[in-house]
Order: C-alpha cells, then structure tokens, then sequence
C-alpha cells in the first residue's frame, strides 16, 4: 500500500478568491499494523480451533488501536492499546500466558516510542506489574528517564498506581509444559518463545508510534533481556521515517540493531519499508537468527517481513481489518 493522503478540500476557501487556493487541512489515513510474535508456525500444526482463537485475538488487538484512531486518537495511545488485550491474552507471550524462566518465574520486557519527538520508555526484567507496556508508558510520560528495569521497575509502577499481580499471574500449563521440555531435552526451539506482541500505527495528524512487549524466551537465565525492551533494537518510531516492532531470537536482533537499521535504511538510503526490513532481517539471518518486524512509513505505507515460517500479524484502517498468520499469505 502506498502514498495515502487524505487531502479536505474546504468549499468555502475553494470559493474564496485567493491566488492560489488553501486545500484546506490535511489528513492522513490512519493505520494500525500488529503482530503477535514470529516463529514455527505451520498450517499443519495448527488446529482450526486454535487458528480461530489467535484470528480472533487478532481481531481483538486491532479493533482497540483503530477504536482510538478512528476517533482522531494518537497513534502513541493506539498502540498501547492494541498490545493491552494481546498482553491479557494467555495466547501470547507477553502479560498472562508470558514463557517461564529457567527458575520458574517471569520477568517481562516492554517499550514503546512516539515519533513526534522520539520520545520512549521501557521496563526490562519485571515481575510484578500486570500490563508492562503501561509501565513503559510510564516511564516515557511520567519520568525523566527511558528505561527501569528489575525492582526498581515494578517499584516505579506502582507509585505510578499501575495494576500489580503476583508473579503466579503470568503462569499457564502451556508454557510451564514448554520449560519442562525445553529444561529436559537442553534444547529452546523457535516454539518455544513465539509470541512476543507489537504495534506500529500511524495516526490522523500523520504521526507515527511503535509498542513491543513480551516475556522472552522458555527458560532464559535470570537478568536475561532481549531485544523487545530496547529502543532501536525492537522498537522505534520516527515522524515522516518509519515505525518498527520486532520479534524473534532477541540476540541477534540486538547486535544488528532491526529496528533503528530499518529507520536509517528508509531515512539515509531512501529504501522503501518493505527493502528496509528484508536487508536488516538478512543481516539477522547472516548471524543466525530468525524473526519478523511490522513496519510503517510516514505515509502509511506498511509491511510485514519475517524469515520464520509464519508470524501472527493484522492490519486494520478504515477499510477494514485483515488477519493471516502463516507464510506466503
Ligand atoms: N524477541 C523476544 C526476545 O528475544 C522473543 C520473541 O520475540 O519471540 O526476548
């Protein structure tokens, strides 16, 4: 999709007699792009149950962003909250339903970015608090800082007056049964850490904005953090560039640096989104990791790139909402 400018010509400037008529103001056509985490996700492996209830849950996500932008709303408060629903969702790897750590805990990851002046927040490693990309919001909007992580991040939450939840709330049999097999046979497959959740979107005044929150890998060592919590690595969003979330083997993502490579590739080289993303996902291929980002332009332009086998994905704007989930949709 490309150049999708929405231009409200006034009749009563059109009528004026001015030497060169005022358009009016200008719209832009907002845009939500999610995903729901990359990975072995195969049309054999899936049941039709299961593809029901992650459509479904995609459904879900993408209708409480465009509720926000359809109404003149930010794309900063639509982001936040199309990832809400996706974190309080057991389907996912992020909030309830988040992968164990090898102790048997969990320790989330969170950030989000809003293009119009680079502003971010993150938490990484907390334990305590339900909704994590609301503390990250927190710490954006509330702190003078870009990122707490550990104690001190759950701590800083709830003097934010955020909901906090034992850390048994994130539990599930399905991913306790993922850290059973993964502690038994020494070995993490990419089964075993899809479903890491992100936004991108593009609101009415043309701004852009990016959320990506997950609990990282089955079985990861304490004090592990991966790539979601870090601003140019998972996260990153530019007014008139682009806006990044990414998932996939958090390590890789880290060292080429996704999400920020994307930016600058459509930033300096003039690459278009869909160019940008496939170059930065080689490099992370070269190294030997896999994964997915969503990507939007400052136009609404957006794109969908992963080297798994399939990624949970959605787009929704005002002609509607779309989901797939495997390859080659
Ligand atoms: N990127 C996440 C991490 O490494 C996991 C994922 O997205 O699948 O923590």
């Amino acid at each position: 999709m490309n150049f999708r400018k929405l231009v409200i010509a006034s009749a009563v400037l059109l009528g004026a007699c001015a030497a060169t008529p005022d358009p009016g103001p200008t719209m832009t056509e907002w845009r939500l792009v999610i995903h729901g985490g990359a990975g072995v996700i195969t049309r054999e492996g899936m049941s039709p149950e299961k593809e029901a209830a992650y459509t479904a849950a995609l459904e879900t996500a993408l209708e409480a962003g465009a509720a926000v932008l359809r109404n003149g709303g930010s794309a900063l408060d639509a982001v936040e909250a199309a990832v809400i629903p996706m974190e309080d969702d057991p389907l996912f790897n992020s909030g309830h339903g988040a992968v164990f750590t090898a102790a048997g805990t969990h320790e989330l990851d969170a950030s989000i970015m809003d293009g119009r002046a680079r502003n971010a927040g993150a938490v990484a490693g907390v334990t305590r608090v339900r909704n994590p990309i609301k503390a990250a919001r927190a710490v954006m909007d509330k702190s003078e800082h870009v990122m707490f992580a550990g104690t001190g991040a759950d701590a800083f939450a709830e003097a934010q007056g955020l909901d906090m939840v034992d850390n048994s709330y994130f539990d599930t049999d399905r991913r306790r049964q993922s850290l059973e097999r993964v502690l038994e046979e020494r070995a993490r497959t990419a089964a075993d850490r899809h479903g890491t959740v992100g936004a991108v979107a593009i609101d009415q005044d043309g701004n852009l904005a990016a959320a990506t929150t997950t609990g990282g890998m089955t079985a990861k060592a304490a004090g592990r953090i991966g790539d979601s919590p870090l601003i140019g690595a998972a996260t990153y969003a530019e007014n008139g560039v682009c806006a990044v979330s990414a998932t996939g083997h958090g390590e890789y993502f880290i060292r080429v640096g996704v999400a920020k490579t994307i930016c600058d590739r459509v930033k300096l080289a003039g690459d278009g989104v869909e160019a940008a993303a496939e170059s930065a996902l080689a490099e992370v291929a070269e190294l030997g990791g896999d994964g997915g980002v969503i990507v939007l332009d400052g136009d609404g332009g957006y794109a969908f790139v992963f080297n798994s086998e399939g990624m949970y994905r959605g787009v929704v704007d005002a002609s509607g909402a779309r989901t797939a989930i495997y390859g080659g949709e």
